[in-house]
C-alpha cells in the first residue's frame, strides 16, 4: 500500500506543478486529414482540424501506402510471427532494409520497432561494446539518445547546442587515443533549429570521431530524395551512422540506422533491444517501403509542405502572433506560461475545434512554454485563416504581448 501511496504523491505533485499530461482521444480520419474526430472526458464528440501532428506530408493516408498495407496484410496476415531470429524475418523486412541503405546511400541499414528504440539500442549497445569509448552529445539531444547514452555507462561529455568550438575544446581535452562518437541531431523538434552538420562532422574527423546523426524531423521532409538535411547538403558521406523513423513524414512506425555494413552487424549482433523483440509487422514494412519510395520519387509534397508552412507564418505575422524563427517546417507559437498554454489549447479545441497540444515544462524550459505548430500539406487556405483568427483573439483575451512586425 505505502508503494501506492509513493505514486499518488508523484502524481499529485505532477498536478500542482501543471505538468500532468492529458492526451487528447482522437479518431483520425483516412482520406481526410488533417481531421480527427476529438472524444472530450463526457464522451461527447466533436469534429477537429490536427494543427500537431508529426505526419507532417499526410503519407499516413497516401493511397499508394495504404493500398499496399492493405495488400500486403491479405497476403502475410496481421503480425510477423517472430523475433527477427526465430521466424520473424519477413521478405519484406529485407526490402525495407535495402530502401533505406539506398536512401541514405550506405552499405547497410537496420529496422527496429521505433525510432527511439533505434536511438536506444543502437547507442546503448555501440557505446558498451567499445572499451573506453567516449560519446560527446549535444545538449539538446532527444531524450531516446540520453537514455541509450546513459544504459551503456560510457564516459560522456554534453557539448554546447550547436557548438562545434565547444565540441573541438572537449575533444581536446581528452586521450587523443580513445575512440569517440559524437550524438547529434540534424533539426530540432522543439525549437526547429537545425544543426551546423559540416562544421560538427569536420571537428568529429579532427579528432578521428565517428558520427551519428538523427534525421528523424527531417527524412522525407529535406533532400531531393526525402534523404534528410544532410542529403539536402551533400553531406551524407560525412557521417558514420544515420538514424531516422518510419512514423513521422514517412507516415507509418518503426525506426533505424543506416550506415557500414560492419557497424550494423555489429549492432544486429549485440543490441537486446533488436534481438528480443517480434519483428514489425510485414504490412507495416512494406507500407513504410512504399512511403519511402514514393517521397524518393515525388516532391509535390515537399514543395507544397513548404509553401504552406510560409503561409502559416504569414498568417501570424499578419495578426502579431509572436513565433519562433528557424529555417526548419516546425513553427513554435511561444506563449510563455504554462496555464496560459494549456488554457489556449483548451479553449481552441472546445471553442474552434482546432487541436494543438501545449508544449511545457520539462519538454521545454520554464518561460519557453509554446505551442508547436505543424502545418501540413493538406491544410486548406480556410483552416490557416481560422487558425491566425483564433489565435488573434485568444491573445487578446490572455492578454499576451504582441511580435511587433
Ligand atoms: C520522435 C523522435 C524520436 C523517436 O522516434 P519514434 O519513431 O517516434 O520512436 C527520436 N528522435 C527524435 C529527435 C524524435 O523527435
Amino acid at each position: 500500500m505505502d508503494i501506492l501511496k509513493t505514486m499518488e504523491t508523484a502524481l499529485s505533485e505532477l498536478h500542482e506543478a501543471g505538468n500532468y499530461r492529458v492526451f487528447a482521444e482522437l479518431e483520425r480520419h483516412c482520406n481526410d486529414f488533417p481531421k480527427a474526430t476529438f472524444y472530450d472526458d463526457a464522451g461527447e464528440t466533436r469534429d477537429v482540424t490536427v494543427w500537431c501532428s508529426n505526419d507532417y506530408l499526410g503519407m499516413g493516408q497516401n493511397p499508394v501506402v495504404t493500398g499496399r498495407m492493405t495488400e500486403i496484410i491479405q497476403k502475410c496476415g496481421a503480425g510477423a510471427g517472430g523475433t527477427r531470429n526465430i521466424s520473424g524475418t519477413n521478405h519484406y523486412h529485407v526490402m525495407l532494409e535495402r530502401e533505406l541503405a539506398d536512401l541514405h546511400d550506405k552499405e547497410a541499414a537496420l529496422i527496429f520497432t521505433s525510432g527511439y528504440v533505434s536511438n536506444w539500442a543502437a547507442l546503448g549497445t555501440l557505446l558498451s561494446k567499445i572499451p573506453g569509448i567516449i560519446v560527446y552529445s549535444d545538449a539538446l539531444n532527444h531524450a531516446s539518445m540520453i537514455e541509450g547514452i546513459r544504459h551503456s555507462r560510457c564516459t560522456k561529455r554534453l557539448f554546447r547546442h550547436n557548438d562545434p568550438e565547444h565540441l573541438a575544446e572537449l575533444m581536446a581535452a581528452d586521450d587523443p587515443n580513445a575512440p569517440k562518437l559524437v550524438a547529434f541531431e540534424s533539426v530540432y523538434s522543439m525549437d526547429g533549429d537545425i544543426a551546423p552538420i559540416e562544421a560538427i562532422c569536420d571537428v568529429a574527423d579532427r579528432f578521428g570521431a565517428i558520427t551519428y546523426l538523427d534525421e528523424v524531423h527531417a527524412v522525407g521532409m529535406y533532400g531531393p530524395r526525402g534523404g534528410g538535411v544532410a542529403e539536402r547538403e551533400g553531406l551524407m558521406d560525412r557521417l558514420t551512422v544515420i538514424e531516422g523513423t518510419l512514423g513521422k513524414a514517412f507516415g507509418v512506425m518503426g525506426g533505424y540506422i543506416t550506415g557500414p555494413e560492419v557497424l550494423v552487424d555489429f549492432v544486429r549482433s549485440f543490441a537486446s533491444g533488436f534481438i528480443f523483440t517480434t519483428a514489425l509487422p510485414p504490412a507495416l514494412a512494406a507500407g513504410a517501403t512504399a512511403s519511402i519510395r514514393y517521397l524518393k520519387e515525388s516532391s509535390a509534397e515537399r514543395d507544397a509542405h513548404k509553401a504552406n508552412v510560409a503561409k502559416v507564418r504569414a498568417a501570424l505575422n499578419a495578426r502579431g502572433i509572436p513565433h519562433m524563427e528557424n529555417p526548419s517546417h516546425i513553427v513554435p507559437v511561444m506563449v510563455g506560461n504554462a496555464s496560459k498554454c494549456k488554457w489556449i489549447s483548451d479553449v481552441l479545441m472546445t471553442d474552434f475545434g482546432i487541436y494543438v497540444q501545449p508544449i511545457n515544462y520539462p519538454t521545454v524550459p520554464v518561460g519557453t512554454e509554446r505551442l508547436r505548430i505543424t502545418p501540413t500539406p493538406l491544410h486548406t487556405e480556410a483552416d490557416i485563416r481560422h487558425l491566425s483568427g483564433a489565435l488573434c483573439s485568444l491573445w487578446s483575451q490572455c492578454a499576451l504581448a504582441r511580435a511587433v512586425a
